[in-house]
């Protein structure tokens, strides 16, 4: 019976248990056995996921371009990517500043609490700002001399340098097909058996989500309670990032799927409906990562090559949930501020969050420190930050749906530009 329920309802039952248990223990003071009993069983999910990501991307990205006959499709493919992810991340911005532009939810803040969250949140801030310092301080090659790693083990054990395995598993990739041969049909087979493997894991994991969620939203409400009247101050500005992020869903992502791609919506959002689950509990996209590529590949029939390229490139560099989410506090920050914005400003907006959320790491909270060079980089008090740090999580955690949405949405686009190219090129007697 346990079996034949689908997966996206089986997350959201332990997203409910963990909700009402979260409550429950508030209500009843017993936070502490939440925190030693429950919380681990998130932990250890989230643990689970991230240690699948490496060698799954690993793995199948090299068995994706290992299987290429014509290596010249690799940069097809890459460029696209990238220029799709782009524009699809200046969309979401757009989105994001007509929207804080039009309600205004810096208006309707309480003035009083600007100064009580400067003091409660001054230390955060403080850190952040130096976070950012750091990295604004390595210079403009910086990323990339970050995506070469030194050391192979050591690439692979930080998941927030998945840049770093991208490019040996692309190298990889690109001398299988460069030497070709027999001795290349064996490793190409052995790749494919540990593919199927970590596929298995993955399945073994997904058992375990109903358990790892309930733990991770039991141990989230325990951990805001006392957050309450911080959420009421910041109503108006929530909605506005809420509603940013549902039109990009609902609106924006189906848009492009019809007009782009063959796929069904329906059936888009049938194979998401768990990705989507997984991104909202964890507020990870990273984290989501082995179900977004197994669940594109398997339920959206989007191909290996594609999948095992674009959906990790993506976790690594778009992000258009946690682009529009920055244009919509940025603005609302000027807002409570009083600061009026002018259109270059506007457009340096759009600049800066586009590369802020290519620096982003997919991991909660990951756009932070981003944020505060954006801030910095319009001219806006980074102090500013303290304004909207109590209500972060909560949509983190919708931001992070609309990030994997996103790149599962490119992923399909960049499928159906691929098997047009294949078609033109069988048409002209030159298939590759
Ligand atoms: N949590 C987001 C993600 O993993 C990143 C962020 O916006 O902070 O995609």
């Amino acid at each position: 019976m346990w079996k034949r329920i689908p997966l996206y309802v089986k997350i959201l039952l332990g997203m409910t248990a963990g909700i009402l248990l979260g409550f429950i223990a508030c209500a009843l003071h017993f936070e502490g056995f939440v925190s030693d009993w429950v919380k681990p069983w998130g932990t250890i999910f989230i643990r689970l996921l991230k240690f699948v990501a490496v060698p799954l991307v690993f793995i199948s990205l090299i068995k994706g371009i290992g299987g290429l006959k014509d290596i010249s499709r690799l940069s097809h493919m890459g460029f696209r990517t990238v220029a799709i992810y782009i524009g699809t991340t200046v969309m979401a911005i757009t989105v994001g500043l007509l929207l804080v532009n039009l309600i205004h939810p810096g208006k309707v803040f309480p003035r009083e609490k600007a100064e009580e969250y400067r003091g409660r949140y001054e230390q955060t801030v403080d850190e952040k700002k130096k976070a950012a310092e750091e990295i604004k301080d390595a210079g403009p090659l910086a990323f990339l001399v970050d995506m070469v790693p030194e050391n192979l083990i050591q690439a692979g054990s930080d998941n927030t340098k998945m840049l770093q395995i991208i490019f040996v598993a692309l190298l990889f990739g690109i001398a299988m097909v460069a030497v070709g041969g027999e001795k290349m049909k064996v490793l190409m087979s052995a790749l494919d058996a540990a593919d199927t493997v970590i596929l298995k894991i993955i399945d073994y994991i997904m058992e375990f989500a109903p358990l790892g969620v309930l733990g991770l939203m039991a141990s989230l409400v325990v951990d805001s309670a006392g957050n309450g009247e911080i959420f009421a101050a910041l109503g108006m500005y929530a909605f506005t990032v809420a509603f940013s992020l549902f039109l990009l869903i609902f609106l924006f992502y189906p848009a492009l799927l019809r007009l782009f791609t063959s796929v069904k919506i329906k059936q888009f959002f049938w194979a998401m409906s768990p990705v989507q689950l997984l991104a909202f509990s964890t507020s990870s996209s990273a984290a989501t990562l082995p179900l977004t590529l197994e669940r594109t590949e398997q339920e959206l029939k989007i191909s290996n090559e594609v999948v095992s390229f674009v959906l990790p490139v993506g976790v690594t560099i778009n992000m258009d949930g946690t682009s529009c989410y920055q244009a919509v506090a940025t603005v609302f920050i000027a807002q409570v501020m009083g600061l009026e914005l002018t259109l270059s400003q506007m457009l340096l907006i759009i600049f800066m969050t586009t590369l802020s959320s290519i620096g982003t790491p997919g991991i909660p909270g990951g756009s932070i420190v981003m944020f505060v060079m954006v801030l910095s980089s319009v001219g806006i008090p980074v102090e500013g930050l303290a304004l909207i740090l109590g209500m972060d999580r909560p949509l983190d955690m919708l931001r992070t749906v609309v990030n994997v949405t996103g790149d599962a949405t490119v992923a399909c686009m960049v499928e159906e530009g691929e098997k047009n190219r294949k078609g033109k090129h069988r048409l002209r007697g030159t298939d590759s």
